[in-house]
């Protein structure tokens, strides 16, 4: 995979602007890797697409990552250089194989989300309603006593509360790259917490900022030069900065 040209990250962008981020994200994958169509993507855990994601974050904007966060207890804004190759899991090649847990007197075999079932969440609000969409998706058998239950993906069929737990607990060993949390400690205060990190979201608003900025100087320099968009974008980033001071901007 090479990370994505000014060109193909501005069209990734205008494409992808009105959709949620799930879909905005398979899109940078999709214009990023020749290799895959969009079928295949749906049908890749999520780790696998977040795993992917970090690459071309990398490839395209560079390792280094800055996040702010503020402290829950003391307010104080703590900035956290990262780089992104130190926030991949260590995972085997999972597939999207089938697993079991047991759990009481139920054997429930279940898969791994996937894009497709990021796709299937993304116009609900309530994360509650969310999890149990994905989790009722991703369970392909459930057997009670050894009988197999039918129409698992109704509401009607009751997954006990400490079975859900089980496989959610399951699901995050067995691709730890779908749930990555940072341990903070707060300079001013000592306290401690943990915070998710999610690539999706992280790298779909920098691209946001990114294109904004970058539309900003097309303006300037297309009223300035009368070059095309496609000329000022595809000029290297500090080719475009030397033009930019130029003009006085
Ligand atoms: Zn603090």
């Amino acid at each position: 995979m090479k990370g994505l040209t000014a060109l193909q990250l501005l069209d990734v962008w205008e494409q992808g602007h009105a959709y949620p981020i799930s879909q905005r994200s398979l899109l940078l994958l999709a214009a990023a890797r020749d290799d895959l169509e969009m079928d295949d993507l749906l049908s890749m855990s999520i780790g696998k697409i977040d795993a992917a994601l970090m690459d071309l974050r990398d490839l395209t904007f560079g390792p280094m990552i800055n996040c702010l966060e503020s402290c829950p207890v003391c307010n104080s804004l703590l900035d956290l250089p990262m780089r992104m190759p130190d926030l991949k899991a260590n995972a085997s090649d999972i597939s999207t194989e089938s697993f079991s847990i047991i759990s009481g007197e139920y054997e429930i075999d279940f898969r791994l989300p996937t894009g497709s079932d990021l796709i299937a969440i993304s116009g609900h609000n309530n994360i509650e309603k969310a999890k149990d969409l994905v989790l009722r998706r991703c369970i392909t058998q459930i057997r009670r006593n050894g009988l197999v239950c039918s129409n698992i993906r109704s509401n009607d069929i009751l997954i006990p509360e400490r079975s859900r737990e089980e496989i959610s607990k399951r699901m995050r060993e067995i691709d730890p790259q779908a749930n990555i949390e940072i341990n903070l400690i707060c300079p001013s205060c000592g306290s401690d917490w943990q915070r998710v990190f999610d690539i999706a979201t992280f790298f779909c608003m920098e691209i946001d900022i990114w294109a904004l900025r970058t539309l900003r100087e097309v303006h300037i320099l297309a009223s300035a030069y009368g070059w095309s968009e496609k000329e000022i974008v595809g000029m290297s980033q500090w080719k475009r900065q030397l033009y930019m001071e130029m003009v006085g901007k």
